[in-house]
């Protein structure tokens, strides 16, 4: 675990080891890194505080202070939250198994049962924010999705053998998916979430009494975005690709405004009508017809009873 290559960070580096990069984003990179003291290993988000403006900034300690308050197993840890001159430190939970994104190109697409077992454990996460939090994620997708590690075989299973430069270090539980069955999938990324009511009043934030109804009507409805995002991802795992795609931005802006999306033959001919029905539910334009989380959860579909998906079967 060389960490020659890694970039020094003045307040961070002193406690914490960076080992790899994980991900990056417009402003920000995500190392796996290991307290110094502890030996524990963290994930830590990297945001280059100086190439943000003042809202840019206020939207990172606003995804700080809801992510302290949430505690679920379906959504990854803040641990804890420093800054220096330069950067913001977000030391998260680490979620080896990386995102549901690369899991999908890796497979294909998921069987039934394992897409199952993927999209439940998201709508606890998501039921948890809406219902007891308030909180609207509204980035659900593919790549904000993480897997802990999961236990695999390696040698009996080389189909599904993650690519894993650490596996030395791993030993026989290595980052992926496979024969041992699939680990927990975590939420991340609450860049873009926003408390849509307070705990202590179950009311929208702000001054009810003199709310005007578009904000309200709007506060409503504002969790059916991820209903509708958790639609895409289901869709997606099921077939291996997206439910609206174009290649020039404006045709498919006009597809989703439309919610023209199909169950494209031959990759919808073999599964059940039971989650195209739940699918239909979540792909609707109207967000007042939109199921919402506690109806996905008691749709037929979520409520099938299969043994913990064997890839390997
Ligand atoms: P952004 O706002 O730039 O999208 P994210 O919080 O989504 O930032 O992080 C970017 C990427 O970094 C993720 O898509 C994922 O690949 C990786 N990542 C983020 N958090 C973790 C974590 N806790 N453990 C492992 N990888 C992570
Ligand atoms: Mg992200």
């Amino acid at each position: 675990e060389a960490s020659d290559k890694m970039p020094y960070y003045e307040g961070l580096s002193e406690r914490f080891q960076l080992i790899k990069k994980m991900g990056d984003g417009a402003f920000s990179n995500v190392y796996k890194a290991r307290d110094r003291q502890t030996g524990q290993k963290v994930a830590i988000k990297v945001v280059r505080k100086y190439e943000l403006n003042s809202n840019q900034r206020a939207n990172i300690l606003k995804e700080v202070q809801i992510m302290r308050n949430l505690k679920h197993d379906g959504i990854v840890e803040l641990q804890s939250f420093s800054e220096s001159r330069e950067h913001y430190f977000l030391v998260l939970e680490l979620m080896e198994g990386g995102e549901l994104f690369h899991q999908i190109v890796k497979l294909t697409y998921f069987s039934e049962a394992l897409a199952r077992h993927v999209i439940l454990q998201v709508a606890h996460a998501i039921r948890y924010l809406h219902e007891e939090r308030g909180v609207v994620h509204r980035d659900i997708k593919p790549e904000n999705l993480l897997f802990e590690s999961i236990k695999i075989i390696p040698s009996k299973h080389p189909i599904q053998r993650p690519y894993d430069e650490e596996k030395e270090d791993e030993g026989e539980f290595m980052p992926g998916i496979g024969g041992g069955g699939i680990g927990r999938v975590k939420i991340a990324d609450f860049g873009l979430s926003k408390v849509v009511w307070e705990e202590s009043t179950m009311t929208p934030c702000g001054t009810v009494g003199y709310t005007a109804p578009e904000i309200v009507k709007d506060e409503r409805y504002s969790k059916s975005v991820d209903m509708w995002a958790l639609g895409c991802v289901l869709y997606t795992l099921l077939c291996g690709f997206p439910p609206f795609y174009d290649e020039s931005i404006s045709v498919l802006t006009e597809k989703v405004a439309k919610g023209y999306y199909t169950f494209l033959s031959p990759w919808w001919d073999d599964i059940s009508k039971s989650a195209k029905d739940l699918i239909t539910h979540l792909l609707c334009v109207d967000p007042r017809q939109r199921y919402t989380i506690d109806e996905f959860l008691r749709h037929p579909w979520c409520n099938v009873k299969d043994p913990i998906p064997d890839l390997n079967s």
